[in-house]
């Protein structure tokens, strides 16, 4: 469904990704594993469009994406939710999920299925996104690429600073999403990214390390001390 083929990424002058490979099947949860400063982000971003590659190919439902815009990759499917949540503090609930509802012509998430799909911020619906504690952003924030009704989700880190209790419903938000589209983590914490994916990839320095089930991934301690902080 997504395929990623020898990427390599700058900002400006700065070389970071140098050759990364990847695929995301449907009904897959894969997962993007590495220390601080690997390169996860920018895959996501160079995905999404944010960043584009100079080199190398994205090709995302049959067609490449390589060049492609950001809103047209949202309006295909593309749904991304970034590391800092970027939600609107000064918008409610609500409205940070209504003002999400793009172009899209066919709804699958509607506001209630959104409500229902994470029932602990309907008590908080007139709240200010701002007065949210950090989970409860973060669910925002992936209600948000919910509205707009996405084929597949890349998710940036969605544990980053959260409690564990709330680290624990996220996985299970995360199991639930998994019925309705394939999902990309890139997360650092290789623990909880391993309970939930189907297969992973460990980047380091910009290149892909290592690439296995989440059984081969767990049992291998070697990979997990030298590129994972395990
Ligand atoms: P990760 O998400 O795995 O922590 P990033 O993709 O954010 O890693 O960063 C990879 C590398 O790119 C790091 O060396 C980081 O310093 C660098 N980098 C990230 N964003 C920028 C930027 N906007 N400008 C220049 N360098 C950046
Ligand atoms: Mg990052």
């Amino acid at each position: 469904m997504l395929k990623v083929a020898d990427i390599h990424t700058y900002y400006d002058d700065s070389y970071i990704l140098q050759g990364i490979d990847l695929e995301v099947n449907v009904g897959e949860i894969v997962c993007l594993l590495g220390r601080n400063g690997a390169g996860k982000s920018t895959t996501l971003k160079s995905i999404m469009g944010y960043n584009h590659p100079r080199k190398g190919t994205i090709r995302f439902l049959d067609q490449d994406i390589s060049k492609q815009p950001v809103f047209k990759n949202v309006r295909m499917g593309l749904g991304y939710v970034p590391e800092d949540r970027r939600i609107f503090s000064e918008l409610s609930v609500q409205e940070n999920f209504e003002v999400s509802f793009t172009a899209a012509t066919e709804i699958q998430w509607t506001i209630d299925d959104l409500f229902n799909t994470f029932p602990l911020l309907d008590k908080f619906r007139h709240r200010k996104g701002g007065e949210l504690s950090g989970g409860e952003q973060q669910m925002v924030a992936i209600a948000r690429a919910l509205a707009c009704q996405p084929k597949i989700l890349l998710l940036d880190e969605p544990c980053e600073g959260l409690a564990p209790v709330i680290v624990e419903q996220l996985d299970g938000i995360i199991r639930r999403l998994k019925d309705h589209f394939p999902i990309l983590l890139a997360e650092q914490n290789a623990h909880f990214a391993l309970e939930v994916s189907d297969r992973g990839y460990v980047i380091d320095k910009g290149l892909i390390r290592f690439s296995g089930t989440r059984q081969q991934l767990q049992q291998n301690e070697e990979i997990k001390k030298r590129y994972l902080s395990v």
